[in-house]
């Protein structure tokens, strides 16, 4: 048990039962950036619903105007994307409010990718002069 002070009081209710600690401002400005991690990770877990929701990115809609500006495959583009891995499909990724399948990035040299929304798996198009080949790669948990 921690000693009694004016900056750290462990607090229990009438029963005796724990309650919580208190930490003075000055004390936890003190330790603030030291505790506040290991505080969140172990907060994160007793109490997931309180985890940040990560934003999302816009989509790179300009890397993709890009890529078709200076299209110079033997076939014209394509809209349609579908997900090997959960069977989820839209003729034209562009059209669908919401989006089905969200653009993450379209480089110059003809790798488009598009991150399925209903299981995360990413689907890379990959575009050659002649051919285009289509690839999806299920979406895996970092830890
Ligand atoms: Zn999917």
């Amino acid at each position: 048990m921690p000693p009694i002070s004016q900056h750290l009081l462990e607090l229990f209710d009438a029963a005796g039962a724990p309650r919580g600690l208190l930490v003075s401002p000055e004390l936890w400005a003190k330790v603030r950036d030291k505790i506040l991690p290991t505080l969140e990770k172990a907060l994160y877990e007793l109490d997931p619903s309180c985890r940040p929701v990560p934003v999302e990115k816009p989509e790179p809609m300009a890397e993709w105007e890009t890529l078709l500006s200076y299209w110079d495959f033997a076939y014209p583009p394509a809209y349609d994307v579908s997900c090997a891995h959960c069977g989820a499909s839209t003729p034209d990724w562009r059209a669908d409010d919401p989006r089905k399948f969200r653009l993450r990035n379209a480089s110059l040299g003809g790798l488009v990718t598009f991150q399925c929304q209903a299981c995360k798996s990413l689907i890379l198009k990959k575009h050659f002069k002649k051919h285009l080949t289509v690839e999806c790669q299920p979406y895996v948990e970092r830890c």
